[in-house]
C-alpha cells in the first residue's frame, strides 16, 4: 500500500524545468540529483495522462486534477530567494468510519442526535419478539444491553433484536502531502484540502 500523491513538484533551476516526474514516462526524479538552488519551484496538480504515467512506471496512486474535483487541488509558487530549499513527501494514515443508507447515502456519525439517514431518515430499530413489534423507546443499559420497557413493567424482562438498516463501514486514508521546507525559515506543507505553514 502507497500513500496516494496529490501534487508534484517541479523546479526551474539555471534556467531548465526539472520536474519531479518525467512527463512522458512517469519516472520519479530525486530532489538531490540536481544539487544547487532553483530560482523558483512549484507544487502543481497531476494532468490525467501523467497521473497514468506515474502509476505506471512509479507504482504511486495518484489523483489527476481533470478540472472536475469540487475541492480543486492548490497550485504552489515559491521563490527560494537565494536559500537553501529541498521538497519531500510527509505521508499520513488515518482510520474512520461511515454508515451506509440503502437509499445510498453514505454519512458521518459522531455519536450526537440521533442515529439517522441523513438524506432519507432511515434509522436502525429495535424489536421485540415477545411483544411482537418494533420498539420506539428501548431501554438502553450502561452494559450494552437493549430492553423492552413494556416487558420490563410486566416483570419479565427482555432483550431486543436490533434490526440494522444502516450498515457500519470502516476505511482509511492513506496519502502524503508535499512539504517545502527553507531550513531556519519556514515550511509549507500543501495536502489536497488544506496548507499549513509553519515558521521555523
Ligand atoms: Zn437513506
Ligand atoms: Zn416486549
Amino acid at each position: 500500500m502507497r500513500p496516494v500523491l496529490y501534487q508534484y513538484w517541479l523546479k526551474i533551476q539555471s534556467g531548465k524545468e526539472i520536474p519531479q516526474f518525467d512527463p512522458e514516462t512517469g519516472k520519479e526524479r530525486g530532489w538531490l540529483e540536481d544539487p544547487g538552488i532553483p530560482e523558483k519551484v512549484y507544487l502543481l496538480p497531476f494532468s490525467p495522462y501523467m497521473a497514468q504515467k506515474v502509476q505506471e512506471t512509479e507504482q504511486t496512486p495518484v489523483v489527476a486534477d481533470d478540472g472536475t474535483s469540487e475541492i480543486g487541488i492548490p497550485e504552489w509558487e515559491i521563490d527560494p530567494n537565494g536559500h537553501e530549499i529541498k521538497v519531500f513527501r510527509r505521508g499520513y494514515y488515518t482510520c474512520f468510519d461511515y454508515y451506509v443508507c440503502p437509499c445510498g447515502t453514505a454519512f458521518q456519525w459522531f455519536g450526537q442526535g440521533p442515529l439517522q439517514c441523513p438524506n432519507c431518515g432511515t434509522k436502525n430499530e429495535w424489536y421485540c419478539d415477545v411483544c411482537d413489534r418494533t420498539v420506539d423507546d428501548p431501554i438502553f443499559l450502561k452494559n450494552g444491553e437493549v430492553r423492552c420497557p413494556v416487558c420490563e413493567v410486566n416483570g419479565a424482562p427482555r432483550g431486543l433484536l436490533k434490526i440494522e438498516r444502516l450498515m457500519l463501514v470502516e476505511d482509511h486514508d492513506l496519502r502524503a502531502n508535499q512539504v517545502i521546507h527553507v531550513p531556519g525559515k519556514f515550511e509549507i506543507e500543501v495536502g489536497p484540502e488544506y496548507v499549513r505553514v509553519k515558521v521555523l
